[in-house]
C-alpha cells in the first residue's frame, strides 16, 4: 500500500485526501472563527477556496444555479444538513464513540447517490474513474467531495484521530496527521500558541539569565569599588 495520503485516481480533486481533511473543514466552516456557508454561492466560494472546484467548474455552476435558483437554495439547504450530520460523526468519533447507526445509514444513502454519478471511462493505459457527464446537472458537486472525505475518515486510521483545537475559546475541529507529538491546535491558535511557548522556554530563560547577570556584575563592580576604597584608605593610614 502506498503510503501517500493523495488520491491517485484522477476524479478526485488532490485536497480530497484518506484523512477526511476536508470533512472536517466543512464542518469548521459552521464555527464562528471561519466564514460560514449559507447560500449556493458561499459554497460554491467554499470549493473553489478549497480547491474542490476548478475554476472552470466554479463558473458553470453559478451559471447552472443563476438559471435554476430554486435547485441550487435546496442544494444550499441540503449543504446544511450534511453539515449537521458529518458534525455528529465527527463529535462522536472525537468522544472515541461508535458514531450512530442512523447516522451511518443516512451517510450510506447519500454516498450511493454519489457512487451512482462515477463511472469507468478509457484511459492511455486500462481504465479511470470519472464522473458521469451530467450536462451541468451537478449543483451538489462540492457535497460529493465532502461525502467521500467522510466517508474515507471513518474507514482509515484517520478515525481515531479526530480531535479539538486546544486553543481557549476555539471550537475548530481538526484531524491530527502529524507523525510525531500530538496536535493540539488548529493553523489558527497554532502560531500564537507556538510563539507563547518559544517565549516561555526560549526568550524568558534568556532574560532572565541576562538579568541576574546585570545584578552580578553590579555586584561585583561594588565590592571592587569597596575593595579599593579599603586599600586606599589603608594607604592613607600607613
Ligand atoms: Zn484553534
Amino acid at each position: 500500500m502506498p503510503k501517500t495520503r493523495k488520491r491517485k485516481t484522477s476524479d478526485l480533486p488532490a485536497v480530497v485526501r484518506h484523512d477526511g481533511g476536508l470533512c472536517v473543514t466543512f464542518v469548521n466552516s459552521a464555527s464562528r472563527w471561519r466564514k460560514s456557508i449559507v447560500t449556493y454561492a458561499d459554497l460554491v466560494a467554499w470549493g473553489l477556496r478549497l480547491d474542490v472546484l476548478t475554476g472552470a467548474d466554479g463558473e458553470r455552476l453559478e451559471r447552472a444555479a443563476a438559471q435554476r435558483p430554486a435547485e441550487a437554495e435546496a442544494v444550499a439547504r441540503r449543504a446544511a444538513d450534511l453539515r449537521k450530520l458529518a458534525e455528529s460523526v465527527l463529535r462522536a468519533l472525537e468522544a472515541r464513540r461508535t458514531p450512530a447507526a442512523g447516522d451511518i445509514e443516512t451517510l450510506n444513502g447519500l454516498l450511493s447517490a454519489v457512487m451512482a454519478n462515477r463511472r469507468m471511462v478509457p484511459a492511455a493505459s486500462g481504465y479511470r474513474w470519472d464522473w458521469g457527464d451530467r450536462g451541468g446537472d451537478d449543483l451538489d458537486r462540492v457535497l460529493w467531495f465532502v461525502l467521500l472525505s467522510l466517508s474515507d475518515l471513518l474507514t482509515t486510521k484517520y478515525h481515531r484521530k479526530v480531535g479539538r483545537c486546544a486553543g481557549e475559546d476555539c471550537d475548530l475541529m481538526l484531524v491530527d496527521r502529524s507523525p510525531g507529538s500530538p496536535r493540539k491546535w488548529c493553523s489558527r491558535c497554532g502560531k500564537p500558541a507556538r510563539a507563547r511557548k518559544y517565549y516561555q522556554t526560549t526568550i524568558k530563560p534568556m532574560r532572565q539569565a541576562m538579568r541576574q547577570e546585570i545584578r552580578a556584575s553590579r555586584t561585583r563592580k561594588a565590592e571592587e569599588n569597596r575593595r579599593r576604597l579599603r586599600e586606599k584608605k589603608a594607604a592613607g593610614e600607613d
